[in-house]
């Protein structure tokens, strides 16, 4: 079995996960952290990260899938903790043509009352 990547030197979400840039963090577990996007595009918009560093689905690993699950399977609720009590879109950039800034793999959850700003 793979080791898990290490931090990657000068990306935003490992100097998060690492509490090195503060994040107001409405969710952690052993594997994934929740904050709220700096920029919202809805009235809910957290980004969802796991701590290691992946830097996308393009070069995610099968041993990432379980992973993967858990971070959709908790989308519900913390959309619903966070007032997107009526549904919510879940977007994954990848890669350049995908609109990807961030390279550390990301779920945006966006929810609450429309219209949003994009997306
Ligand atoms: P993407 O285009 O999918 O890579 O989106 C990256 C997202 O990260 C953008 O929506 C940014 O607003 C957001 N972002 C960048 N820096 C931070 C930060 N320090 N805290 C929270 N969100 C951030
Ligand atoms: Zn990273």
């Amino acid at each position: 079995m793979s080791q898990a990547n290490p931090p990657e030197p000068g990306c935003i979400f490992c100097k998060i996960v690492a509490g090195q840039i503060p994040a107001k963090v409405v969710y952690q577990d052993d594997e994934i952290v929740v904050f709220p996007d700096i920029n919202p595009a809805a009235p809910v918009h957290l980004l969802m990260v796991p701590r290691e560093h992946v830097e996308n689905l393009m070069t995610a690993q099968a041993r990432h899938q379980a992973l993967l699950g858990r971070m959709l399977g908790l989308a519900p609720r913390l959309a619903r903790e966070q007032g997107a009590a009526d549904g919510f879109r879940i977007v994954i950039n990848n890669g350049p043509d995908g609109g990807q800034e961030v390279y550390h793999l990301h779920v945006h959850v966006l929810g609450g009352p429309r219209p949003w700003k994009r997306l």
